[in-house]
């Protein structure tokens, strides 16, 4: 017989506390006692959740269930990344990414398994579509997370993951229905408990979604721009050809209006002779001067198959130097985790054949060490 259980991870507060009423008759509390067991205790079985009656719990696990991902593989950077590759089925897989910082630690996660946008740049492009995450596989993303780094450091520091980013693999506003409530577990209080600003959603520029989300969340909002006129950026970020730029600005300086944020991060792939040239920034300066933006450069990454390549230390140093001194705040992305594809682009998420890959990437990371910003 199928499994009919409700899995209660991802649930948000509202709907728990609607799903605890209706099933078991029981109060709000309860949703809040279930929330912090799951997510600041990380249990996944309600056998362990010892405030809670010994009949509630028996009546819970003939209804609910709390199910995460399984892990297929982890992998370790040499400057602390650490990957972890989540199995959706016998060939595909998602992964998710922890970035530690000195002073915050990121975690990198996936809204979809593979990706539409079919960004040329792109290793999850080179894949396609497969299909949308869960509530549960997003927010399981997280509670992994925890876990496996609290293995390390038993009753371990809560503030190890401080930043949430939606820059894994998949588009998520082309999952919206699924991003929009894990996104509220992240910043609910008896969930992950992280502030508006500290969860960033990047979008490759899906314009109604961006009016959407402008009245429904507030998170912090990062775009992959990419590109400073249409006719590149149709070539690098195809939903361009439907979204132009103009039609995507409008949309961000109205998030920010609506939703009172600081500022839009525009993300900006770094490709040799493509993309990189000092009219390209000057255009780019032309069309954020005076906006609440601030622009993120990242040396691309590569991976097997992609014909691009990263724009030299020298040029993306020079890019960087026309926005400021045309009064547009921009950085360089420091490249994290390339030695295990971890990387900004880099995630395919390929349970089986991993050998291919690998040997592909290590003879494309030879080739452009020099590059190295
Ligand atoms: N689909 C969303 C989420 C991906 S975020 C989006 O497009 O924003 C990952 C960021 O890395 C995006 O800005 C993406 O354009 C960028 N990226 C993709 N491939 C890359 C590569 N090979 N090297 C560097 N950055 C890349």
């Amino acid at each position: 017989m199928a499994d009919e259980r409700v899995n209660l991870l991802g649930l948000p507060r509202t709907e728990l506390e609607a799903f605890v009423a209706s099933r078991l008759g029981a109060k709000p509390f309860r949703a809040r006692q279930l929330m912090k067991w799951i997510y600041r205790r990380g249990a996944a079985d309600f056998s362990s959740m010892s405030d809670l009656a010994q009949d509630f719990r028996a009546q819970l696990a003939e209804v609910a269930k709390i199910s995460v991902p399984e892990i297929v593989t982890e992998q370790r950077s040499s400057d602390g990344t650490r990957k972890w590759m989540l199995r959706m089925d016998e060939v595909q897989g998602i992964e998710t990414v922890y970035i530690p910082e000195p002073d915050r630690g990121t975690l990198c996660i996936s809204s979809q398994v593979g990706c539409a946008m079919d960004c040329s740049f792109c290793a999850t492009a080179q894949q396609g579509f497969n299909r949308n995450l869960s509530v549960a596989e997003i927010v399981g993303q997280v509670w992994l997370a925890r876990r496996e780094l609290d293995a390390g450091d038993p009753g371990g520091s809560n503030a190890r993951i401080t930043n949430i980013v939606l820059m894994g693999m998949g588009e998520p506003l082309a999952n919206y229905r699924n991003v929009v409530p894990a996104m509220r577990v992240f910043t609910d209080d008896l969930g992950y408990d992280l502030s508006r600003r500290r969860v960033t959603l990047s979008t490759s520029g899906l314009v109604p979604q961006i009016y959407k989300l402008a009245e429904e969340c507030n998170v912090a909002l990062a775009v992959s721009l990419h590109a400073p006129n249409d006719a590149l950026r149709n070539e690098l970020v195809p939903i361009n050809r439907k979204h132009p730029i103009d039609e995507l600005l409008a949309a961000c300086w109205h998030y920010i209006d609506k939703q009172n944020g600081r500022s839009i991060t525009f993300e900006y792939v770094m490709l040799d002779g493509i993309n990189d040239k000092p009219e390209h920034a000057r255009q780019l300066a032309r069309l954020l001067r005076g906006r609440p933006a601030k622009l993120n450069l990242i040396p691309f990454n590569g991976f097997p198959g992609t014909a691009y390549r990263r724009s030299p230390a020298a040029a993306i140093l020079r890019f960087r130097d026309i926005l400021n001194d045309n009064g547009v705040i921009a950085t360089i992305r420091r490249t994290r985790g390339d030695d295990i594809d971890a990387a900004c682009g880099q995630l395919a998420g390929k349970v089986t054949d991993r050998t291919l890959v690998r040997l592909g990437t290590r003879l494309n990371t030879v080739s452009r060490s020099s590059a190295e910003v």
